[in-house]
C-alpha cells in the first residue's frame, strides 16, 4: 500500500515547489497485522490451559473434600501440569521479546558444559512418555560427549520432537537418530506428517511465523518454538537445518559441537 501526498508552494501566481511524497505502508500494515495476530495467538494459548485449571480448582475448592484420594491427587496432576505450559509459554516469549530476529542479534544466555547427547536425548523421549511408544530413538551404546547447556538441549530436542508428533497423524512414529560427524554431533528428528513447502522452510525459524495449512491451523502453537530453537542452538555452537517433502516427511537435525574438539 502506498500513501501519496502532494504540497504546492507558490509565490503570487508562480509555482516555485511542488513535491509528491509517496511512502510504502506495506512494512507498517504487516506490522499492525502481526501485532494483532499475536494478540489473538497468545491470548488463545494462555486461555486454553487455563480453562481446565479454573475448572478443576473450582472442582477441587467446592467437592474436593469429599473426593477418593486418588481423583483428588489426578485433579491435581492435571492443574500443576497445565500450570507448567503455561510457565513454559510465558518463558518464551519473555525470551523472544530479548531476541530480534536479526543475526547480529546477542545471543541468549547458555550456561555451556560437557554433557552426554545420547542421556538428553533418553530424557526428552522419556518425558515424552504421553506419545506411547510413538518416539522410537536409535542411539549409540556409548556416551557422545557435547559441549551444551544441558537444560536448553532438552528443550531443543523436545521443541523437535513435539513438532514432529504435534504435525504427524497420530498413527505414524516419529524416529530419533543421533550420530557424529565432522567434529559434530547431530541429532535428526524424523516425521512422516505432511511436510512443509519448499517456500517456508526457512520460513519456520521467523518469529511468530506459522504454515498456513490446515495441519497447523486446527493445533495450538505460537510460532515461537522453533525460532527459539535455532537461536539457543546458536549460542551454543550448533545450528538446527531441515529437509521436507510435502506429502512425505520432514526431517530436522541439530548440531552440537564435541566437547573434545572445543579443547586446543
Ligand atoms: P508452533 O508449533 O508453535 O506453531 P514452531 O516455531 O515450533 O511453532 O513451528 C513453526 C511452524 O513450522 C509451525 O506452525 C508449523 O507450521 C511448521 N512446522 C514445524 N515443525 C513441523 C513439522 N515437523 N512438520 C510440519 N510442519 C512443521
Amino acid at each position: 500500500r502506498l500513501r501519496l501526498a502532494h504540497s504546492a508552494v507558490f509565490t503570487g501566481e508562480r509555482l516555485v515547489r511542488d513535491v509528491i511524497v509517496i511512502t510504502d505502508l506495506t512494512r507498517e500494515h504487516r506490522v499492525e497485522r502481526l501485532k494483532s495476530d499475536f494478540i489473538a495467538t497468545v491470548s488463545h494459548e494462555l486461555r486454553t490451559p487455563l480453562t481446565p485449571i479454573i475448572g478443576y480448582l473450582d472442582l477441587l475448592r467446592t467437592r474436593g473434600a469429599r473426593m477418593a484420594p486418588e481423583k483428588r491427587a489426578q485433579a491435581l496432576e492435571l492443574v500443576a501440569d497445565r500450570a507448567r505450559h503455561m510457565s513454559r509459554l510465558v518463558e518464551d516469549l519473555l525470551l523472544a521479546s530479548r531476541v530480534g530476529d536479526g543475526q547480529d542479534e546477542p545471543a541468549l544466555r547458555v550456561d555451556l558444559g560437557t554433557h552426554d547427547l545420547v542421556t538428553l536425548v533418553h530424557q526428552v523421549a522419556e518425558d515424552m512418555g504421553g506419545a506411547e511408544g510413538r518416539v522410537v530413538t536409535h542411539l549409540p551404546g556409548e556416551p557422545v560427549e557435547v559441549r551444551c547447556d544441558a537444560g536448553r538441549t532438552i528443550q531443543v530436542i523436545g521443541n523437535l520432537v513435539g513438532n514432529a508428533l504435534k504435525y504427524s497423524p497420530s498413527t505414524e512414529r516419529v524416529d530419533v537418530r543421533l550420530g557424529v560427524r565432522d567434529a559434530r554431533a547431530w541429532v535428526e528428528v524424523i516425521d512422516r506428517g505432511r511436510g512443509i513447502p519448499a517456500d517456508q522452510l526457512t520460513k519456520v525459524f521467523e518469529k511468530f511465523h506459522r504454515v498456513e495449512d490446515p495441519m497447523t491451523m486446527s493445533t495450538g502453537g505460537t510460532g515461537l518454538g522453533l525460532f527459539i530453537a535455532r537461536r539457543l542452538a546458536h549460542a551454543m555452537g550448533g545450528d538446527i537445518s531441515l529437509i521436507s517433502a510435502l506429502g512425505t516427511g520432514t526431517t530436522f537435525t541439530l548440531t552440537l559441537p564435541l566437547a573434545h574438539a572445543q579443547v586446543p
